[in-house]
């Protein structure tokens, strides 16, 4: 028997065609693709082979498979992901034990070379890799021998990116990332955040599948469409930002009417990506959107290096740095913090002129 076309498993999850060309042109926008793109992606969903996925979980909180998931009812990202192309995912699949062992293995005998792995977790290296051991095999030598035969590697989540908070000082099991657990690996690419957005992951597949390459990535090896940008760039409160306008104590007017966060530790200045555009739950809302600062969780070593997360970005020209310096923004480029230093500069040039203005008015001016 023929295995259900791409309408009948549509129609069995409840989906209209319709809900597909909707989800087609939405991967276009999330890739940063002209509309006409839609129609080649839905070409490439409905006719192409698609690429075989491997899901490997090791030292992590699951987030990452949570995030994949979502939750509420089955949208055509779970479709494409769960239903047509996945796998092995422990967590998702119906077989346990040796027999999922066995569907892993086989998967990898008959598809060397051409299967796409995701990695989510970070790798315990230390005591010979005994913190994390599945089936036997330690972490680190399953990512060496699968990752090492797969067509390309996603490290899916922070953890699997950089090394996440497994990795955070002191490290004591010896955490590190898949492309220091498997150095040489063919086509990297990170997807970090804590956890990573599914509509991100989603689209970098459906941009293999319409293409037949990967996306152009950055420094970190995470494709440009999704981590080209600061979430300061793309924040819906950045024009209060501009305006000097901020948060000074939780649940202040200025937080009740939807002002920067900058004050209140926010990371959006030195963290890449997209979530001020894709947000989360299907485009329901994002952390700042919430009244949330930014953590950086999408950057390298932000446990280390973001924290305290309620305390602002340090050695911004124009603003009282504080006691702290350390450990906070050691990992910032030099060309985010000059661009948040002009704004400080910016904001103190507008107090200034507030305070003559006051002066002469005999009114304060915030
Ligand atoms: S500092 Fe944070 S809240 Fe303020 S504009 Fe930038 S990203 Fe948005």
């Amino acid at each position: 028997m023929n295995a259900p076309g791409l309408a009948q498993r549509l129609e069995r999850s409840g989906l209209s065609r319709r809900d597909f060309l909707s989800f087609c042109a939405s991967m276009a926008a999330v890739l940063g693709l002209p509309d006409t793109a839609g129609q080649a992606i839905a070409a490439a969903v409905e006719n192409e082979a698609k690429p075989i996925l491997i899901w490997l979980e090791f030292q992590d909180c699951a987030g990452n498979s949570e995030s994949l998931l979502r939750a509420g009812h089955p949208t055509v990202a779970d479709l494409i992901l769960d239903e047509i192309s996945l796998s092995y995912h422990e967590m998702l699949m119906a077989a346990a034990g040796s027999q999922a062992e066995q569907v892993l293995s086989e998967t990898v005998r008959d598809n060397a070379g051409k299967y796409i792995v995701l990695v989510e977790g970070s790798i315990p290296a230390g005591a010979d890799g005994a913190y994390c051991t599945i089936g036997g095999k330690s972490a680190l030598q399953i990512a060496r021998d699968i990752c090492g035969k797969a067509a390309a590697t996603i490290a899916v989540g922070t953890c699997a990116a950089f090394g996440g908070i497994p990795a955070a000082r002191p490290n004591p099991t010896g955490a590190m990332s898949v492309g220091d657990a498997v150095p040489g690996v063919a086509n990297l690419i990170n997807m970090s955040a804590c956890p990573a957005n599914a509509e991100n992951i989603t689209a970098l597949i459906i941009y293999y599948m319409t293409m037949k390459r990967w996306p152009p990535l950055d420094q970190y090896r995470r494709p440009l469409f999704a981590y080209g940008k600061s979430i300061h760039d793309s924040c819906e409160r950045r024009a209060h930002f501009d305006a000097g306008q901020y948060v000074e104590e939780w649940g202040d007017d200025a937080h009740r009417h939807g002002h920067c966060l900058y004050k209140m530790g926010c990371k959006g200045p030195a963290t890449s990506q997209n979530c001020p555009i894709v947000k989360w739950n299907e485009g329901t809302n994002w952390p700042i959107g919430c009244g949330h600062p930014c953590i950086g969780c999408a950057e390298p070593n932000f446990w280390d290096t973001m924290t305290p997360f309620y305390q602002r970005l340090p050695n911004v020209a124009g603003f009282d740095v504080g006691n702290w310096v350390d450990p906070v923004g050691l990992g910032l480029t030099g060309l985010v913090t000059a661009a948040v230093a002009m704004h400080g500069i910016g904001e103190v040039v507008r107090h200034r002129a507030g305070e003559k203005s006051s002066d002469n008015s005999g009114s304060e001016n915030e």
